[in-house]
């Protein structure tokens, strides 16, 4: 490859900036010629591409947002729109492209690598959901956001003896309550991964204050159901249990990458780059027990994330 771009897709995460970096300099370190599409794969078929020098990427790694802004776009799921984007691809001589965003964004660069454009992914997205990777680009300040609001609202709730519910993002995939559950001492965690049973929680929730306990949180990824709900029922069933919702929603999307943020998406977006020159097309981008690893898009896409169970046994036993 000579020319590269590089595009942000679908929603947002903390972290895509640093990764933005780390892919227009190790463009440029490597000799090539490197370009940023603006607003995903709508901005490609608008031709909104502009070139990347080392100071369009300047002061951008604590950013959260991506500045290339990201966007959905219908028109790119057609065979025509994907045909369409490969052409203006060819028209500027860019034979290389890196797609930072989640499973949907994948699935467009692997159409276009069949239209042959080297692709590469990066998994930009909070909900740790793409496979073959252990964490993807954003979770962990996602986290972070999550285990600060709950911290916070430990304070209030255990001034009045109160359980609070909050609703995390995660529709497939429960990572960010788990780890923000385990590090926050939730009492209760629900995920879409394993199955509950609200008089259990219930039951549960009036041992601990029994044992002594001041306050509970219950964390919901929103997979499960919507917070309020889960508030709701508990005081239709179970008349004692005082609880208050708390739903963070963008919040989460928002704030300044995390130190382990931003070393993960200059590890992977650099990694990209090197993939790309070395040859390499069609693969997803992750790190696996510390290791960069690159795997076939068709192959992240299809399968599942697998869930960590020990972990949200842990998270259990610890509770008590
Ligand atoms: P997140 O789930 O984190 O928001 P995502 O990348 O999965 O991120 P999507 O909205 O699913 O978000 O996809 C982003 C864009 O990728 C879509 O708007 C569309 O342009 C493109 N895309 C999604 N699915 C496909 C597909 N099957 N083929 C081609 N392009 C696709």
């Amino acid at each position: 490859v000579k020319k590269i771009a590089v595009l942000t897709s679908g929603g947002d995460s903390q972290g895509m900036n640093a990764a933005l970096r780390a892919v227009v300099r190790s463009g440029l370190y490597y000799g090539l010629e490197v370009y940023g599409i603006q607003r995903g794969y709508q901005g490609l078929l608008e031709n909104d591409i502009i070139k990347m020098d080392l100071r369009s990427v300047g002061d951008i790694i604590q950013r959260g947002g991506t500045i290339l802004r990201s966007a959905r776009c219908e028109e790119f799921k057609t065979a025509e729109g994907q045909q369409k984007g490969a052409d203006i691809l060819n028209q500027h001589g860019i034979d290389g492209l890196v797609v930072i965003g989640g499973d949907g964004s994948y699935q467009g660069a692997n159409k276009l690598s069949k239209l042959g454009i080297k692709t590469m992914g990066l998994p930009g997205t909070i909900d740790n959901d793409i496979s073959f990777t252990d964490y993807t680009i954003g979770f962990d300040t996602a986290v972070s956001v999550v285990v600060d609001a709950v911290n916070k609202l430990r304070d209030t709730m255990s001034s009045h003896a109160r359980s609070s519910v909050v609703e995390v993002m995660g529709r497939h995939c429960g990572d960010i309550a788990l780890h923000a559950g385990l590090a926050s001492g939730a009492e209760t965690i629900l995920v879409p991964e394993v199955e509950y049973n609200l008089d259990e929680v219930a039951t549960r929730l009036r041992e601990n204050f029994a044992k002594g306990k001041r306050h509970s949180i219950i964390i919901v990824a929103e997979g499960v159901g919507r917070g309020e709900d889960v508030v709701h029922d508990l005081k239709e069933c179970h008349a004692s249990i005082d609880a208050r919702v708390t739903v963070l929603g963008h919040i989460q999307r928002g704030g300044a990458p995390t130190p382990f943020d931003r070393n993960l998406a200059s590890r992977l977006g650099d990694f990209a780059v090197r993939s790309l020159i070395d040859g390499q097309s069609d693969k997803g981008c992750g790190i696996i027990k510390g290791e960069l690893v690159l795997t076939d898009i068709d192959k992240v896409v299809n399968t599942k994330k697998e869930f960590d169970r020990d972990l949200y046994d842990l998270a259990l036993r610890l509770s008590q």
